[in-house]
């Protein structure tokens, strides 16, 4: 599922324990005796924990104590630390309150300088006067022979244990979920987690879990204003090590749900999965908080013990748009066995925009979920809505009928799919069938209720909704406007003809459409989601260009949603929904994708306008700019591998900013370096490494490190600036680096025998000294005409260039052309 045009994305999986915890590994350790307990009691008695009144130190500055865990290092200096009572002869926390100090090195550039952009300094080196400990590792162990070494004993201290009961009884819930997993699992991974009160930065935390694919976190929560963010100054691998591999994998999802007349769902799911490890008991699935489970249940009908978002914390829910549903199998599969768990729930996860305009809440799942957006399992659905309402869905159509007052209908996939989806409403029409595929349109005869209001006000303003560049408030002209709403079902014959015609577009690039059908929904609101063979589609994209000139939009906020954002979507129907993903760090690839092919789209729609040079000249400008709120360049927030960690406090739109624009242009250097001039499809190779991509990668995820792996069996001599073979140049600057170089040229012209001797140099900033880019420079004879001098290889600062010219150029440009992100004088 894509969801673009807001900060919210179902991405964010790698912060929380609860799907770190997704995978887990073989290494085989012993079984505890606590795997007999009922897993209910096990968690309770885990929340139950409290500190041992008589496991109390005492700490003076003759005997520091510390941990050091992973690349972090935790010094107690002076004050008490108090352990928790054990849990099945195991101690899995302590306490401390005093004073101490936290020191931290992020081994890679990119971490460091996130850290930098948190906390001043790539470095973590802060003053705490309490900390919070978990663990499952020999923390305890560790802390208790530094205290018999420096002949520590412990005291009773009954006030101080009991000065923690309260933080304990908050705390405990989010960690006993992690312990207890690995009390479950016959492949035990251990973490540590220390929640840290700063005295400068205020509550962090760091983390060291085997579980994650990344091991090593430094982060923050922090509010600001409503927004609640989860700040990761850092996030890596521990050199060494590997991520868990993924225990178990959905086959198929068998969904049978009723939407009633109060719009909630009563639903059955039945879901078939396979052991891809063995020796695990956990499986966690998302599912929408709005939604109560009344059962889960085994092949035999057994019922089974599950958790539903036990342990969350208000922050983790308010940063992630999903909820969590843990359930415990009686027995662990073994590897490759096969098995079915069949779900009751219901709940309500349609909203209700008013004037017969519902939706699926996009930021909720539906059905329980099981693995990420490169988890591709088959789907059958099975859906009763009221009978007044259309319903379109994910999959095939195989039938529909009337049964009363409701309307039946039953889908399937064709193929794999990593999620699905469906939206109802009071909708009209239109089906455009082709021979292989057919482009069916379902749009409100009204608007919904906040955009007809805003609409039929006397005087308009801005719609708030509206993501910055587009919701400029535009001319005085919108007073003068009529007040009648528009509808947009009136545009779906043409909106459809248009998709039509952007899915023969794509063909060329990514192969055929990989759906029978695609259905093209009006959603409320400013962002749009593709779902396999389904797009939702803001209902600012169904509107003429006269009702969005009055709803406020800016003339490029009327072309982003006219001319970009249906197709960015249709564009998704390969990129996310065909070739997927499965790291945040690897994201960016499908959304540059589904943002640059919109642009080609355009581009070959509104000849000879140019739209491709148009955004690109945008998307360039954006990225120069300062970030709101901050000093920061937009090019500077981030590498495009940060993915969603881009959007933070300190840039609450910063993915979006980064992504969409950046991602675009990288993708259309790779095109600009790969193309051939002069031949008869200057294209051809760009277009052959877009048809590998979406054939050797289909139905599985995509990785920055694949996409490189590619590009580079696709170069040509001219891309090796290395002269290795490789582009590791491109993705290091690119990709996994920040930054936008600016040039300028000095140059003097000698006549020679031969022609004009043009000698000068080509000054580079903003980039690091290493940056290396090829420079294209034209020699510009002052009538707008630029004729092509030669490019230079731009390493350093400053590069020194000679060129052989026919005539003497009055002035050097670089890159008229668009090859290169970059800015100039
Ligand atoms: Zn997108």
């Amino acid at each position: 599922m894509f969801r673009d045009g807001e900060n919210d994305y179902t991405a964010r999986m790698w912060v929380v324990f609860a799907v770190l915890a997704l995978s887990c590994l073989v290494s085989p350790v012993a079984v505890s005796a606590a795997d007999k307990q009922p897993p209910k009691e096990l968690y309770d008695a885990l929340n139950a924990l409290r500190i041992d009144p008589a496991a109390v130190y005492s700490l003076e500055a003759s005997n520091r104590i510390e941990l050091r865990r992973g690349d972090a290092k935790l010094s107690f200096d002076e004050g008490r630390l108090a352990f928790f009572a054990p849990f099945g002869g195991r101690i899995t926390g302590a306490v401390f309150a005093g004073r101490g100090h936290a020191l931290a090195l992020p081994r890679d550039p990119v971490e460091k300088q996130q850290m930098a952009r948190f906390l001043g300094a790539p470095v973590l080196d802060q003053d705490f006067t309490s900390v919070y400990l978990r663990f499952t590792d020999d923390s305890a162990e560790d802390l208790l022979r530094q205290f018999k070494n420096a002949s520590a004993a412990p005291q009773q201290d009954t006030t101080f244990a009991a000065q923690w009961e309260s933080q304990l009884a908050r705390a405990n819930p989010q960690y006993s979920l992690r312990i207890l997993f690995e009390t479950l699992s016959q492949h035990p991974r251990h973490f540590f987690y220390a929640g840290l009160e700063g005295t400068a930065t205020g509550a962090f935390d760091v983390l060291l879990d085997n579980m994650r694919m990344e091991q090593m976190l430094f982060a923050q929560p922090r509010k600001t204003g409503d927004s609640a963010f989860y700040d990761v100054w850092a996030s890596y691998s521990i050199p060494g090590t590997s991520p868990p591999p993924v225990a178990f994998h959905a086959l198929q999802y068998a969904i049978e749900t009723s939407i009633l007349a109060n719009n909630s769902l009563d639903a059955t799911a039945t879901i078939h999965l396979r052991a891809e490890t063995g020796g695990e008991r956990l499986l966690i699935f998302q599912l929408s908080r709005a939604l109560s489970v009344d059962s889960v249940a085994d092949d035999r009908g057994a019922p089974l013990v599950f958790f539903q978002n036990e342990g969350m914390s208000l922050q983790e829910r308010s940063v992630h748009g999903s909820d969590f549903l843990h359930v415990v199998l009686p027995e662990a599969p073994a590897q490759g066995q096969e098995f079915s768990l069949r779900f009751r729930y219901r709940g309500n996860v349609i909203e209700d925009a008013g004037n017969g305009v519902l939706f699926v809440g996009a930021r909720e799942s539906w059905y329980p979920h099981l693995g990420d957006a490169s988890d591709f399992a088959d789907y059958d659905l099975t859906i009763r809505w009221p009978r007044h309402l259309r319903l379109v869905a994910t999959g095939a159509k195989l039938e529909e009928h009337e049964e009363g007052d409701s309307r039946a209908g039953h889908w399937r996939t064709d193929q794999p799919v990593s999620v699905a989806g469906f939206n109802l409403g009071e909708y009209e029409f239109a089906s455009l069938p082709s021979e292989k595929h057919s482009v069916d349109v379902y749009a409100n005869r009204q608007l919904e209720e906040a955009l007809r209001s805003h609409l039929t006000r006397r005087e308009p303003d801005a719609f708030t909704d509206l993501p910055a560049p587009f919701g400029v408030p535009s001319s005085r002209a919108q007073l003068e406007m009529p007040v009648a709403p528009p509808t947009p079902a009136g545009a779906l014959k043409q909106l459809g003809q248009e998709i039509d015609s952007s899915i023969r577009f794509y063909e060329t690039f990514s192969g055929p459409f990989p759906f029978r059908t695609l259905s093209v929904s009006q959603i409320p609101g400013t962002f749009g989601q593709g779902w396999p063979g389904l797009l939702y589609l803001s209902t600012f994209s169904f509107l003429p260009a006269e009702a969005q000139r009055r709803a406020g939009l800016s003339s490029a906020g009327q072309e982003h949603f006219t001319d970009l954002v249906p197709f960015h979507e249709v564009a998704h129907q390969w990129w996310g929904n065909v070739v997927g993903w499965s790291s945040y760090r690897d994201q960016w690839i499908d959304e540059a994708m589904a943002s640059y092919l919109a642009l080609l789209f355009a581009d070959s729609q509104k000849l000879p306008e140019h739209k491709l040079r148009l955004w690109l000249t945008r998307f360039r400008k954006r990225l120069a700019e300062k970030s709101p709120h901050s000093d920061v360049l937009v090019a500077d927030l981030g590498a495009l591998t940060l993915g969603s960690r881009l959007n933070s406090s300190m840039s609450p739109n910063g993915f979006e900013q980064v992504i969409y624009t950046k991602g675009a242009w990288v993708i259309h250097m790779i095109r600009e370096l790969l193309r051939q001039p002069g031949g008869k499809n200057p294209d051809a190779r760009f277009t052959a490494l877009l048809q590998t991509l979406a054939t050797k990668y289909a139905y599985r995820a995509l990785s920055t490190d694949d996409l490189q792996h590619e590009v580079e069996a696709a170069m040509t001599p001219s891309m090796d600036l290395e002269g290795n073979r490789s582009m590791e140049w491109f993705f290091e600057q690119w990709v996994r680096g920040t930054g936008i170089p600016h040039y300028r040229v000095e140059f003097s012209v000698h006549r020679g025998e031969k022609g004009y001797l043009v000698r000068g140099k080509l000054f580079q900033a903003g980039v690091p000294r290493s940056f290396l880019a090829r420079v294209p420079l034209y020699a510009g004879n002052g009538t707008g005409h630029a004729v092509p001098l030669g490019s230079v290889i731009a390493s350093g600062p400053e590069t020194p260039f000679q060129f052989l010219a026919p005539d003497a150029p009055r002035r050097i440009l670089t890159d008229p052309q668009m090859t290169l992100l970059c800015t100039t004088e």
